[in-house]
């Protein structure tokens, strides 16, 4: 591949990363032992990495960050580690008919050095687990994390420094200018995880190289209340997911669609499970603060205009709870925002939960398909028939059916979104794949009976040809 696009800085660091892919490409052994070692560096880590979110967060919940970014992980690891002479096989393929005896074969090849640029709300996760696809399927990796965690990218740093050859694996650090050079490197495949607008940058700076990208963008995640579901486990279930990393999620839900008859009872049961689960919010370890101070002052403005809108907002347990300084933001309901404002417009990507109603699950179908296509949907509903209509209407990256998040957490499923949430997929055997070639290989055998349909085309080779269109 030329490389003589890409900006001095960093091109000596890929380079060097592919001159080494090139000389010797890990193989299986090599791939195992890794993973073995980075799993076993990052047990040992895991501690000073959740310190170290804590104090980029300001307070994150130790316990959020143990699951989120210390199991799934460990998860991953295991899982690649257990399958991955499985993924490499090649797989065998019935060859058309009018080949044989001839034969064919899928192989999957490691494609190169690969890109890996990772956000803030899930510093850990998101940086590692495509770098444990990558690995797996045979890559060197070149990772970016994010400048807006720069503890926890630190200690990422040293820790891959410490498992990996600097010519296997390299981690470069800094702010947004590093990580538009970086999006322009000629990479054999770019992984991005952010938001949907600097999403259109990468895409734009690997064209040039015809870089293949996989987008894990964000958006407005819906969820539906359909009649006769429960709404106090919907309720629940629905805080549960947006208050999770204070709702700093890519696929939290976003805002709820529900017909009018059932606000009331939702907001009781909401502010239900803010009380019992966060009896005082504002001191409590398991909340976790806004990233920055400009994140939070993003999200009041979103409360504030909708409120200067006319909405009606709802602060839970009560105004006292937010503490600006410590940037707990605390939840908030807000009922009756207009159409038009930013919070209806924006990915909220905070504790916020608009709740738009709805007359029907028919318009609420309606509405979601009126905006763009969702990183994931969320239906709480017990009648298969219309849940089923609703799988048939939406199009979205992920669907979690009475719950929240949990799709993402499926080690058999595919995770990723569609149109302006994103494009490819990752997460086990689909990250494995992401980060391959999957070579198509045809084998011919001494005799073939292709010989029989050389020129001239006379007698059998003419009744051949006249078969086969028969
Ligand atoms: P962001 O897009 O601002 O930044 C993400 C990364 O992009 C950072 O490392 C940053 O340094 C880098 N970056 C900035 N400018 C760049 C440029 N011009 N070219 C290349 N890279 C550049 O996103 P964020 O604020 O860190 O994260 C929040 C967003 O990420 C939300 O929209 C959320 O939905 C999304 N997200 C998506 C997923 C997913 O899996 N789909 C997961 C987490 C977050």
């Amino acid at each position: 591949m030329d490389t003589a696009t890409a900006p001095p800085s960093l091109n000596p660091t890929l380079a060097k990363l592919r001159e080494a892919w090139n000389t010797r490409r890990p193989d299986y052994a090599q791939r195992m032992d890794d993973l073995a070692r980075l799993r076993a560096a990052f047990k040992q880590r895991l501690s000073s990495l959740i310190d170290a979110m804590s104090a980029d967060f300001g307070r994150r919940s130790a316990h959020e960050s143990r699951l989120t970014d210390g199991m799934t992980v460990l998860h991953e690891i295991d899982l690649v580690r257990s399958n991955l002479r499985r993924w490499m096989r090649p797989r065998a393929r019935q060859a058309d008919w009018i080949f044989l005896p001839a034969s064919a074969e899928i192989r999957y090849q490691a494609l190169g050095v690969v890109g890996i640029i990772a956000p803030w709300n899930y510093p850990v996760n998101l940086a590692l687990i495509p770098l444990v696809s990558a690995i797996g399927a045979g890559n060197h990796v070149m990772l970016k994390p994010s400048e807006f965690t720069p503890r926890t990218s630190q200690v990422l740093a040293e820790l891959l420094a410490e498992v990996f050859p600097s010519d296997r694996v390299a981690t470069v650090l800094g702010d947004a200018g590093v990580a538009a050079e970086f999006a322009a490197l000629p990479f054999d495949h770019l992984l991005f995880t952010g938001s949907t607008p600097v999403g259109r940058k990468v895409m734009a700076a690997a064209a040039p190289n015809l870089t293949p990208v996989t987008l894990e963008l964000g958006g407005k995640s819906p969820a539906i209340l359909a009649p006769g579901y429960p709404i106090a486990v919907a309720a629940a279930r629905i805080a549960s997911g947006k208050l999770l990393n204070a709702g700093q999620t890519c696929i939290a839900p976003d805002y709820v669609l529900l017909r009018p008859q059932e606000r009331a009872p939702f907001i009781a049961a909401f502010r239900d499970y803010v009380t019992r689960h966060y009896p005082n919010l504002r001191e409590s370890s398991d909340y976790t603060s806004i990233i920055n101070a400009r994140q939070y002052t993003r999200l009041q403005a979103l409360v504030d205009e909708a409120a200067r809108r006319g909405a009606q907002v709802l602060t839970l347990p009560d105004a006292a709870a937010h503490d600006i300084d410590a940037r707990v933001f605390a939840p908030t309901l807000v009922l009756d925002a207009p159409d038009d404002c930013r919070l209806m417009q924006d990915e909220i990507f905070g504790p916020i939960l608009p709740i738009v109603t709805v007359e029907s699950v028919d318009a609420a179908i309606a509405y979601v398909n009126a905006r763009p296509r969702p990183l994931a949907l969320y239906h709480f509903d017990n009648d298969r028939g219309r849940t089923r209509h609703v799988l048939d209407s939406c199009v979205a990256g992920g669907v979690s059916v009475n719950d929240c998040i949990y799709h993402n957490a499926q080690s058999e499923l595919p995770f990723g979104g569609v149109g302006p949430s994103g494009m490819g997929h990752y997460h086990g055997h689909h990250g494995f794949l992401t980060f391959s070639k999957q070579l198509p290989v045809f084998r011919q055998t001494r005799w073939t009976s292709l010989s029989l349909l050389r020129p001239p085309y006379r007698g059998l080779a003419d009744f051949i040809t006249r078969f086969l269109t028969r």
